[in-house]
């Protein structure tokens, strides 16, 4: 596909935000494609330039896109920055200076989808001394082929800004308006296969069939099950006629794969965590009984006398990409099992927990104090579940998960077939998407953060609200770090950055205020942590906050 007509669906699609059309003008992009192009169209359609199963990053931000308009089209670094001010989006920057460039092209030709998004790709595989410059050779050989509304495009898709409006839920039912296929067996073999690339072929190929008989690979990730928050032990227990108990441990997510030996650990965001962990390898590899098997444990972080420690300690392991060993020994870790999707050929997905538990009994070999089966009793007994709660309280543990015995695993959906009980006023995960450097002592860091929710049906992230408060000097400083790589914007003393950071928040109250997008302020925000191991679609939804909101009143 030429990369223009592409270009004339993102016009289409920018133009309108009623999702129903948008889900239409999305289908009918995906029925003009061929099978080998529609795996690509389908990230393209959401500014995607690898599914979510992929943990890359092309590593372009503001500043150096910048610099490589004003080279590409012979405009200088200032003028490049007042008309960035002005339009306030690098892609319409773009554009402009295409439209009006000085130097002509003599390599003008067409461009394709599949050129834009192999040299797009090549970013992310560019590092190492001298990559900044390679980078830029990648994305301006684009930019000089480019006509002006592909040049807002590339830009866009590059900085990862598509302001178009299409996200996951868009896509989902795109693929299934154009194939004729149900949005669920969508979804459903995306949990598989985290990839609406590969989904949409299938679904153009084998229809809804071929969507049910995806098989479950192992090595390959799979969308995890989550918890709805219930307000009391009690109303949790109510929920289900057979319930498990489990403490909720405060670490990671650890989905841990066994094909052999060879052992793979996923996070809960799906990134690939193996190198990071060797002594969960070399557990796992001990520990898990089958040839080959894949389940799902919480990770965390223990003391010297393996008493769990807060999540925060954990952070760094997770992140950490060199002195791996020197980590391993300074903050000691501990895998604590609680299910499990497949054993040696069989998928366990579809059947009870209560099935699920007795063949983790039997596949687990524990490892005193390291590899263990997390903490489970099964009772209908309120006053005996109660007690396991304030044990689990007075223990520092997070709270409890109560889980329906009878339920399937669900991956993905917040469907109630777990709850998770815990004492506090719930804090609200929320995005970054601005902020303001500081004055006076605090000039050297970005001091005041703007929130967001995140509205699940537009991909777009709401304001709810500036945060200054609850952080160290040392978080300050590493939010500074990390903002400064996101900024798409810059305004005086105001950066605009990609939506990418996401922090846990307390506050006090939650309040109805237009002046935010999201029709609603907190009070005294206050950071609690980082979530380092959410990806800004785990943060919370407008939906949440409405319903807290109303909860409150
Ligand atoms: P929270 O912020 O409260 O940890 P969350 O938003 O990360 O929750 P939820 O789905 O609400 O995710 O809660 C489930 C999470 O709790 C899981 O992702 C897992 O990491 C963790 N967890 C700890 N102990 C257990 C357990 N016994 N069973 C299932 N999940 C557990």
């Amino acid at each position: 596909m030429k990369y223009s007509d592409l270009c004339i669906y993102y016009e289409r699609l920018e133009e309108t935000t009623k999702n129903l059309e948008m889900r239409d003008i999305v289908a009918e992009l995906f029925k003009e494609v061929s099978s080998d192009e529609l795996e690509v169209i389908a990230l393209a359609a959401m500014g995607r330039i690898y599914p979510s199963s992929v943990d890359k990053d092309v590593g372009i931000a503001g500043k150096l896109m910048q610099k490589i308009i004003s080279r590409a089209y012979g405009a200088t670094q200032k003028e490049v920055v007042e008309k960035f001010k002005e339009t306030g989006d690098l892609g319409k920057t773009a554009e402009y200076f295409c439209r009006n460039k000085r130097q002509r092209s003599l390599m003008k030709k067409d461009i394709t989808v599949e050129k834009v998004f192999r040299n797009l790709r090549s970013l992310s595989e560019t590092v190492g001394s001298g990559s900044e410059g390679r980078k830029e050779g990648l994305v301006k050989e684009l930019l000089v082929s480019a006509e002006p509304v592909e040049a807002r495009y590339i830009v866009r898709t590059t900085i990862q800004e598509m302001r178009i409006g299409v996200g996951e839920g868009t896509v989902r039912d795109a693929i299934a308006k154009a194939f004729g296929v149900s949005s669920d067996k969508v979804e459903d073999a995306y949990f598989k296969l985290i990839d609406y690339g590969k989904v949409a072929r299938i679904a153009k190929e084998e229809g809804e069939e071929g969507l049910e008989d995806i098989e479950i690979e192992v090595g390959r990730p799979l969308m995890v099950m989550l918890a709805e928050r219930s307000e009391s032990l009690e109303q949790a227990f109510g929920e289900y006629e057979n319930v498990a108990l489990e403490v909720k441990l405060d670490g990671f997510r650890g989905q841990i794969h066994k094909d052999g030996d060879r052992i793979t650990l996923f996070s809960r965001r799906l990134e690939d965590k193996t190198e990071q962990f060797p002594e969960v390898v070399e557990w796992a590899r001990e520990c898990l009984k089958p040839d080959r098997c894949i389940i799902d444990s919480e990770i965390v972080a223990v003391d010297d006398s393996g008493k769990p420690l807060v999540f925060q300690n954990l952070s760094k392991r997770i992140q950490r990409k060199y002195d791996i060993e020197r980590l391993k020994s300074e903050i000691p870790v501990q895998v604590n099992c609680f299910d499990l999707f497949f054993v040696d050929g069989e998928n366990y997905m579809e059947k009870d927990l209560r099935t699920r538990w007795k063949k983790l009994c039997e596949i687990v070999k524990e490892k005193e104090g390291k590899f263990r089966l997390v903490e489970h009793i099964e009772t209908d007994d309120l006053e005996e579940a109660n007690k396991f709660y304030q044990k689990a309280l007075r223990e520092n543990q997070e709270g409890l998960m109560v889980k329906n015995l009878d339920a399937s695993y669900q991956p993905g959906k917040r469907v109630g077939y777990w709850q998770k009980v815990k004492e506090v006023m719930e804090p609200l995960d929320l995005v970054i998407v601005e902020g303001i450097w500081g004055e006076g002592k605090r000039s050297n860091w970005i001091s005041s953060l703007m929130l967001a929710v995140r509205d699940p049906d537009t991909g777009e992230f709401l304001k709810t609200g500036k945060m200054a408060t609850g952080m160290t000097e040392e978080e300050f400083a590493e939010i500074t770090r990390k903002m400064e790589d996101l900024i798409v914007k810059e305004e005086g003393r105001r950066v605009k950055v990609r939506p990418e950071l996401v922090v846990e928040v307390g506050y006090e109250e939650i309040q109805k205020s237009p002046k935010y997008k999201s029709g609603y302020a907190l009070r005294f925000p206050r950071m609690i942590r980082f979530r380092y191991n959410k990806s800004p679609e785990d943060a919370d939804t407008i939906e949440r906050l409405k319903n807290l909101y109303n909860k409150q009143k």
